[in-house]
């Protein structure tokens, strides 16, 4: 989740007054790195995953699950183990069924109850790689779990469902409501202890002047109290003055309504980043991944429950935007613009809203030309040597005050550093990230997506990642072409939300992904056709279903990001045992699109549904939970064992 540095965190009123200079010290060091990197070149594409887990406590006595908050004790003795490892002692737990590999990274995450895994080194470009991804996404399972207490797991659901219930459903239990979150749901120990993270909590309810409202639909099935009003909600607090939120209407009439930052920061998900082979490919990356965004997000949906209750949502991505929203009433737009300098439609956490690629394709059209950015600071980079696209993208992340200032690092300005640039990069979670290379490293320019939500079994999380992997080799091996206007994709993001977005809903996307020859040539017989003349952009894109997009439209209008990545595999030389191996993780991607698979939501409501203790009141009861955990641990471990049996589990035929 970004950078931990050290040192003593500015409260907000301090650390406002010191956001200008923040934001123009964090300017001058992607210039910096800007001038020194732009022309750096890495011949091999390197990429990497990363996998979020929670970490649940199994009370079998008491059929009982819940989130442990044993975060720091569980990193301290895997960074023992690593040292001792390294050190080439043997490690207790920790035979190796990866010979030769190196050890996964563990790293925090926000909640006390998360971690986050990635593979020891890089992936490379070669298919064997791809191979080894799922037995490597096992084994930094198997190895989480070896530093756990026996009754400890780590589980991939996107958000444990009853995360701030009435209920003792943290362990060790606290009481809610602490001076940094102000929840009245969950304590500050939910938080990682960190002081990076307490203090993002508390900086984003400090400038939005009340704390962050995350309210989701909830989800009417025949028993669900008609009008429904969360009934967990207290009316008569008075701990903190942001206890009047809820009296001023902060929770809303038919929905499941959140006041904390760890509602949303507590939820897993699978990030995939790629070193490109310089700054124009990264570029290129970018763009060309950013309309993909949604439909992953829709793909692989898997969050249906909140707070103890069946939501009409599916996937996590607006609690989490939500859960972080650090935008004022003057910013939001409620109250004239007074003390503020801009409305911003978007929270930090959203889809992206601009395009950097220097890309003869890129119509100014597919532009938002609202965007808003910090004219000063773009001025700034262009006189720094930028170029317009990609110093109007980062004069737009800078638009965003810095929310957690450490007053160590204000004495003097080093250019070595990238720790002010970072500051705010790392604070703007956009769906597609841009990252420049870090000083110091052999680490090119570097492209993250991360939309995709964490899936319940490594085989699912490998096949995602393998495919997004596949999907830019054929990106920059046909220079396919995949543009619409940024709104659209904004839009989508918004109807990835929908329950069973996935085969219910039409997203918009590009018809023809195919390059055309721009200039009229004198061509040879290789060339590309040349392009028809530019109509409207609306005649570019149409509404389409995920199968349309994954498998290719029935009337033949879109190829389907399958078959191209098929063609894309039959242009090159791999041998047949790699190819079919592949063709099993690309199957689960084709037949998730199509249905004949189930989206882990579904997979989880129907669970839910069909458990006799259901009520059919929307109430995801403790003792549901318990056994939906228990069949979660089961399926994983199961596939631990033998291939892909835990995987059919997950086929939605439970018997
Ligand atoms: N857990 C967050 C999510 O689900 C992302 C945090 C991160 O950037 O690592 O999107
Ligand atoms: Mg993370």
């Amino acid at each position: 989740m970004g950078l931990l540095a050290l040192g003593t965190a500015l409260d907000w009123p301090e650390a406002k007054k010191k956001a200008d200079q923040v934001r123009r010290w964090g300017i001058e060091q992607l210039l910096a790195t800007w001038n020194r990197a732009k022309g750096k070149e890495r011949d091999a594409l390197l990429w990497g995953d990363e996998v979020e887990y929670l970490v649940v406590s199994v009370d079998d006595e008491a059929r009982k699950v819940r989130l442990s908050l044993a975060q720091v004790d569980i990193l301290k003795s895997l960074a023992r183990d690593e040292a001792l490892w390294k050190a080439g002692g043997s490690v207790p737990g920790l035979k190796s069924t990866q010979e030769g590999e190196e050890l996964p990274h563990f790293h925090p995450e926000f909640g006390r109850f998360m971690l986050e895994a990635t593979p020891g080194k890089p992936w490379g470009i070669g298919f064997k790689d791809l191979l080894k991804v799922e037995s490597n996404m096992r084994w930094r399972r198997e190895i989480a779990k070896a530093h756990m207490a026996p009754n400890e797991y780590p589980i991939t659901l996107t958000t444990f469902p009853r995360l701030g219930t009435r209920d003792d459903y943290i362990s060790p239990y606290y009481l809610p409501s602490g001076p940094a979150l102000r929840s009245q749901f969950v304590p500050d120990e939910i938080a990682n202890p960190h002081i990076r993270f307490p203090t993002l909590a508390a900086n984003i309810r400090a400038r939005r002047g009340r704390k962050v409202e995350i309210n989701v639909p909830i989800f009417k099935d025949k028993n669900t109290p008609e009008p429904f009003n969360d009934p967990t909600v207290d009316y008569n607090l008075h701990n903190w003055p942001e206890d009047d939120d809820v009296r001023r209407g902060a929770a809303k009439e038919g929905h499941v309504y959140m006041d904390a930052m760890a509602f949303g920061m507590g939820s897993c998900c699978l990030q995939i980043t790629f070193q490109a082979k310089n700054m124009t490919e990264g570029r290129r990356l970018y763009d060309q991944l950013s309309p993909l965004g949604p439909i992953m997000l829709a793909l692989t949906a898997a969050t249906p429950i909140y707070k103890g209750f069946l939501v009409d949502t599916d996937v996590r991505w607006n609690q989490i935007s939500r859960a972080v929203d650090c935008r004022t009433p003057e910013e939001l737009g409620e109250v004239p613009l007074k003390n503020d300098r801009w409305r911003i439609p978007k929270s930090r956490y959203a889809s992206n809203s601009t395009y950097i690629s220097q890309d003869p394709r890129l119509r100014k059209e597919y532009l938002d030309p609202d965007l808003v950015v910090d004219e000063d600071l773009k001025k700034r980079l262009l006189e720094g040597g930028m170029d317009d696209l990609l110093a109007t993208h980062f004069a737009h992340l800078f638009i965003r005050d810095p929310l957690v200032i450490f007053e160590e690092d204000l004495k003097e300005l080093d250019l070595s550093k990238t720790d002010h640039f970072e500051n705010l990069q790392s604070t703007n979670w956009q769906h597609m990230r841009f990252k420049p290379p870090p000083p110091e490293k052999d680490i090119g320019w570097r492209v993250e997506f991360r939309s995709m939500e964490i899936q319940i079994t490594d085989f699912e999380n490998a096949a995602f990642s393998i495919f997004i992997v596949l999907v830019t080799r054929a990106i920059l091996s046909f220079d396919l072409n995949f543009y619409i206007p940024i709104q659209r994709t904004t839009e989508n993001m918004e109807t990835a939300h929908a329950r069973n977005a996935v085969l219910d809903r039409k997203f918009y996307f590009r018809k023809d992904p195919f390059p055309h020859r721009v200039h009229t040539p004198s061509a040879g017989a290789n060339t590309p056709p040349p392009s028809p003349p530019l109509g409207p952009v609306e005649s570019e894109y149409e509404l389409m279903t995920i199968a349309d997009i994954i498998n290719g439209s029935a009337n033949g209008g879109f190829p389907g990001l399958i078959p191209l990545v098929e063609s894309y595999l039959n242009s090159i030389n791999i041998d047949i045992e790699t190819r079919c191996s592949l063709a099993r993780y690309l199957d689960v991607i084709r037949k998730r699109a199509d249905g004949t698979l189930w989206t882990g939501a579904r997979w989880i409501r129907e669970f839910v549904m069909s458990h006799p203790e259901y009520k059919h009141d929307s109430v995801v009861s403790s003792e549901i939970t318990y056994d939906l955990v228990q069949a979660v641990k089961e399926i994983t471990e199961k596939e631990g064992k033998d291939g892909s049996a835990g995987w059919e589990m997950l086929r939605g035929k439970k018997d």
